[in-house]
């Protein structure tokens, strides 16, 4: 491929010879749609403000439509994939382009890796086109284990980036929201059409800027806080004191300056956080 050694970027028919010439059948468990298309690369990179010498986290690089938008600021990039048949494309691509020395490729499933010993003491970024199945559980347990991990940019699908990223009042405000909230602000940057993958998913992506509170917006206990917001919006059409009943009484959702007939789509995260401080 020799567009690629020049350009460092992957289109749409080098792509699709990646997947025939190494006889890869994209697999929809694995959340595999690769990115097509160097403009939305550069705007992902862009938007993350990812910069020379910075150490990122790349979670599902594929065949490294990403990882080389990544390694070509200068960057230092980890990038780790679950799909071993993917990894000799992965490697030729990088090769191709002369940026396999800035990338160490790890072949390990993002939700059960040892990410104490990848991460060591220092901080990084996170920039990924996440593999849909798993994005929303996977940003979540990576902010509550992994606080070197300090800024995310990562594209998912549309409705998952609406639901991390809503404020109550919103009708997309869950419990996804109310539990990033604990450690992050999140919001949706931009939106990218199905039409830039290959194989296209059935719909629209969302990039997602994460970025983490310098300490726990709640005084509580993460735990504690996840329990009341489970309970709360697994019952989200009824009034918290029923829905909180067993975990509460209605004089402690007093005490805590909560109203016991509100739902929990009425409460913002601090007021969770004073349910949870009690
Ligand atoms: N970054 C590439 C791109 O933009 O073209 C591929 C993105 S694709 C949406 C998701 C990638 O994540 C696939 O390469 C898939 O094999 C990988 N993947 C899926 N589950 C994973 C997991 N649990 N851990 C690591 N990688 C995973």
């Amino acid at each position: 491929m020799p567009e690629l050694a020049q350009t460092r970027r992957l289109t749409r028919p080098m792509v699709g010879e990646l997947i025939e010439r190494h006889g890869l059948q994209p697999s929809r468990a694995l959340g595999q749609n690769f990115l097509c298309e160097p403009g939305v690369v550069d705007k992902i990179v862009r938007l993350s403000g990812v910069q020379a010498g910075d150490d990122v986290i790349e979670i599902g690089p594929g065949l490294g439509s990403l990882t080389l938008g990544l390694a070509d600021t200068g960057a230092r990039v980890t990038a780790i994939e679950a799909d071993r048949y993917l990894i000799p494309g992965l490697t030729e691509v990088l090769e191709t382009a002369g940026l396999a020395d800035r990338v160490t490729v790890v072949h390990a499933d993002a939700m059960h890796l040892d990410w104490g010993e990848l991460l060591g003491g220092r901080s990084w970024n996170v920039v990924a086109n996440l593999p849909y199945n798993v994005s929303t559980p996977l940003v979540l347990d990576l902010l509550r284990d992994q606080p070197a991990l300090t800024q995310f940019l990562v594209m998912v699908q549309h409705e998952a980036g609406a639901r991390l990223a809503a404020g109550s009042g919103s009708r997309t405000y869950g419990i996804p929201s109310v539990l990033l909230s604990y450690w992050a602000t999140a919001r949706v940057v931009d939106t990218v059409p199905n039409s830039v993958f290959l194989p296209r998913p059935r719909v629209a992506s969302a990039l997602l800027k994460i970025e983490r509170h310098e300490r726990p917006l709640i005084d509580a206990p993460f735990d504690r806080y996840a329990t009341l917001v489970r309970a709360g919006f697994g019952q989200r059409r009824k009034m918290l004191r029923r829905s909180l009943a067993g975990l509460l009484s209605v004089e402690q959702i007093e005490q805590a300056g909560v109203a016991p007939t509100d739902r929990a789509e009425d409460l913002a995260p601090e007021q969770w956080g004073a349910l949870a401080q009690l």
